[in-house]
């Protein structure tokens, strides 16, 4: 039977700005999105029947239609229903590394690889541009996890600019175990605190009409300066999240004082927070003191890397 199998990287935010609402309900965002090594692994078969039929053993992932992974391959089959009728229907299989509701893509990045993986299973022959125009309607940061890598994103996250690739620290992770940040909310609550100050930020980038402060990290980024870009993570919603989730801020803390941590940040809407490392930092050493720093035995830790890997085809 064919079959392919694909690993679909996670993301973390190094910028999150929000500029400005959109007539469409969205926020106008500046971000630099950051693919790393933690992979979720997904495996695609042509179906004996004319369904798409989903599998994941984690207990916190949809299995029908929420998931958007599904979603992904239901628009396939919508808009190549004849390939659909022609091949049968889909069996999807995700083996779930990559935290859930954490803030770091994982949904989306599932997504990505469905898409990359129908095109090779139906022999569509779609090129990087039409896989992205599919991943823009599906979802904001699905287009940056089909590339993978660094890169600039605007509007609502799904106008993308490469930059220069960051492959060379460390990254942790940590998270709450029974912790749940809800992207919604951390948007909306942001909007009533602080959309009346969107427009009144420190100028220092044009970005379209817009203007937004990332130029430096964007420049460090270019020279390839790991200290100076961990100095400069930035994230709006580090403001409503902390508020509301202290020991978030807490963790984040605790990394901070860490000698070998270059920086620290909330990823995405959290609540994981990500501690960037030189490559050679002892990670363990860095868990540990943290560890030990928060006393809170629901704290798990990821040891990753930064990656200018996106969705591979593994076989
Ligand atoms: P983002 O950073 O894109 O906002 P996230 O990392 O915060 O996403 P996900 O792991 O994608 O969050 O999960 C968000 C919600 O979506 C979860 O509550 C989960 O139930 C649901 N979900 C739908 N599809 C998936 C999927 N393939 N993997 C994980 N969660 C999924």
């Amino acid at each position: 039977m064919q079959h392919y199998s694909l690993t679909a990287p996670a993301k973390i935010n190094l910028h999150l700005e929000i500029i400005g609402d959109r007539a469409d309900g969205y926020h106008e965002l500046v971000m630099i999105l950051q693919g790393i090594g933690l992979e979720d692994r997904i495996d695609l078969y042509a179906g004996s029947t004319q369904a798409i039929h989903l599998h994941c053993e984690h207990p916190d992932v949809p299995l029908g239609p929420d998931n958007i992974a599904y979603k992904a391959a239901q628009l396939m089959c919508r808009e190549y229903s004849q390939a659909y009728a022609q091949y049968g229907g889909l069996e999807i299989t995700i083996d779930k590394k990559i935290p859930v509701a954490a803030g770091l893509a994982g949904g989306s990045t599932d997504a990505a690889a469905v898409l990359v993986g129908i095109n090779l299973l139906w022999k569509l022959g779609l090129t990087q541009p039409e896989l992205q125009t599919l991943a823009s309607q599906l979802g904001s940061d699905i287009p940056f996890c089909l590339e993978g890598g660094t890169a600039l994103a605007l509007g609502r996250g799904e106008e993308l600019s490469p930059l220069q690739g960051l492959d060379q620290a460390t990254v942790i992770l940590a998270k709450h175990r029974n912790l749940f940040v809800s992207t919604a909310w951390a948007y909306q609550s942001y909007r009533q605190r602080f959309g009346e100050s969107y427009y009144q930020k420190p100028e220092t980038i044009e970005v379209g009409k817009k203007q937004a402060h990332s130029a430096d990290l964007v420049s460090a980024i270019s020279q390839q300066d790991y200290l100076k870009i961990g100095q400069l993570l930035y994230n709006d919603l580090e403001k409503v999240v902390f508020p509301e989730y202290p020991k978030v801020e807490a963790l984040k803390s605790a990394f901070q004082e860490e000698k070998e941590v270059l920086g620290a940040m909330m990823s995405g809407s959290g609540p994981t927070v990500f501690a960037l490392c030189s490559a050679t930092a002892k990670a363990q050493d860095i868990i540990e003191n943290v560890r030990s720093k928060i006393n809170d035995s629901t704290v798990e830790f990821w040891t990753t890397e930064l990656t200018n890997r996106g969705i591979q085809v593994k076989s």
